[in-house]
């Protein structure tokens, strides 16, 4: 068994579409599971329209419902051609469209949106995807059955980053898509979505349908994962930031996950955790062109110094000195518990006798957090800024390498430093505009000339 999971430009159309079941086709000997995402750009709609009904544009919103509805709608029709096929999921499609449209006439009715409504909101790009996908797969010929992720990923009530309950998922999975496996079907299931064991609809924050899939590969011990995207494989940086990132062909777990973690976008950051746990192999492969060797992820693949260069922007610093505090045993752990009971995720942490900074996502939350901090003593935040992760698995081991790294920085004044325990990433924290040219800098240094 394996489960393979296409991106939004995997299934943006329905050429995509349908170039998306003919891979599917091509791999039912092996047992797959299906996992999809919305529609490329439908979140970001879904989100914003949410957003208009709540600050009471209803008619600015139900505008975007109808232009994804006739989107969706043409999609059908494109692939399924006229007639009784097209006309019952056309019908099945449009229904759902009226109960989002019911749901944010409700929002601006409120004329205010909480996070278990948004989620709601958010969750229909992959309930109108789903069951397109499931349909072109038995237009293509193949056995496809849609089952609700709802009713498999079972998750916390943490709406809009919701964790997963892995006991629940892995019951979920025996009794609601394993059956269907061994009969020789294809389930095919939304990414992105779940629910509380009571049925509210969550979601495992944006980009989260790699993150259903390794669940679900691991809950299912599938012999492979497999991320279908718009991109060759994981390559040494991201080519949207840096000219000639390179492909490359097998790399560990531990690096993907650093690089995941801090900005390639590739992988959600918690795609590989699931993973390693049942040591699973992940594969990343591009749907444009399937005959492509992909990426392999593995705990095995050989070390290098430097297998590749991550970044990302919109960090904010917070730095926190205090001469009394920060000695005493348990204060850093106080000021962690700020950031843990708003579930916030602290990246890079520095640390002096009198000082510790520390880096996060930028988040409405910060004035709050800061607040809270200054009962250990001066807390200040610095927004704006950018990290780089420069990631392998042998970069603590070659002081070369290390070197090297720091001189491609140049004269870009670094906010922080750091090499995290097992010495395989280290992260550099700048001004957030520095971070496209430092990357593109250092992947010369790095990838310039010799193959990856
Ligand atoms: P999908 O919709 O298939 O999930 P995403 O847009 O989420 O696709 O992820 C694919 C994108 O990730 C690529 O188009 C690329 O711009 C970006 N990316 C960032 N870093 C990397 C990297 N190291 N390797 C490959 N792609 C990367
Ligand atoms: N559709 C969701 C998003 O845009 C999940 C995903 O694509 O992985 O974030
Ligand atoms: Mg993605």
């Amino acid at each position: 068994m394996i489960v393979a999971k296409f991106g939004g430009t995997s299934v943006a159309d329905a050429a995509a579409i349908t170039r998306t079941a003919g891979i599917v086709r091509g791999r039912v000997s092996r047992a797959p599971v299906v996992v999809v995402s919305a529609l490329a750009g439908t979140t970001n709609a879904l989100l914003e329209a949410a957003g208009q009904a709540s600050g009471v544009n209803l008619v600015g919103a139900i505008t975007m419902v109808e232009q994804m509805r006739a989107r969706h709608l043409a999609v059908v029709k494109e692939i399924l051609g006229v007639g009784a096929d097209t006309d019952e999921l056309g019908a099945t499609v449009s229904m759902l469209f009226d109960e989002l449209a019911h749901l944010l006439e409700a929002l601006s009715v409120l004329g205010h949106m909480t996070p278990r409504s948004l989620d709601a909101i958010a969750s229909y790009g992959e309930q109108f995807s789903a069951p397109i996908v499931e349909a072109s797969l038995r237009h293509a010929g193949v056995d496809a059955v849609l089952v609700d992720a709802r009713k498999v990923m079972v998750t916390d009530a943490q709406y809009g980053r919701a964790e997963p309950r892995l006991a629940d998922i892995g019951a979920a999975a025996r009794e609601n898509v394993r059956p269907l496996v061994l009969e020789g079907r294809v389930p095919v299931l939304g990414g992105y979505i779940g629910a509380t064991p009571d049925g509210i609809t969550t979601t495992l924050g944006r980009g989260g349908s790699d993150f259903t899939a390794s669940l679900l590969g691991a809950a299912l011990e599938a012999e492979a994962i497999e991320i279908w995207t718009d991109v060759d494989g994981m390559l040494t940086a991201d080519p949207r930031v840096v000219r000639g990132a390179r492909l490359i062909e097998h790399i560990r777990f531990d690096e993907a996950s650093e690089l995941a973690s801090f900005g390639a976008k590739v992988l959600h950051p918690n795609t590989i955790a699931p993973a390693v746990a049942r040591g699973i192999p992940v594969f990343v492969f591009n749907s444009m062109k399937p005959e492509g060797s992909g990426t392999r992820i593995t705990a095995d693949a050989p070390r290098h110094a430097v297998r590749a260069i991550a970044g990302k922007g919109n960090t904010a610093i917070i730095k926190v000195r205090s001469p009394r505090m920060l000695g005493a045993s348990g204060a850093l752990q106080q000021i962690f518990e700020v950031f843990a009971r708003r579930g916030l995720p602290v990246d890079v942490v520095t640390t002096s006798e009198v000082s510790v900074s520390l880096t996060l996502d930028e988040t409405h939350q910060l004035d709050e957090v800061l607040a809270e901090l200054r009962a250990f003593g001066d807390a200040g935040v610095e927004r704006g800024r950018g990290i780089i992760a420069v990631v392998g698995a042998a970069l603590a081991t070659d002081p070369g390498a290390m070197a090297r790294a720091i001189a491609a920085i140049g004269h870009v004044r670094l906010h922080m430093l750091s090499l995290d325990s097992t010495g395989i990433n280290l992260t550099m924290v700048m001004d957030g505009d520095q971070v496209r040219p430092v990357m593109q800098r250092l992947h010369d240094t790095f990838f310039g000339g010799s193959a990856a």
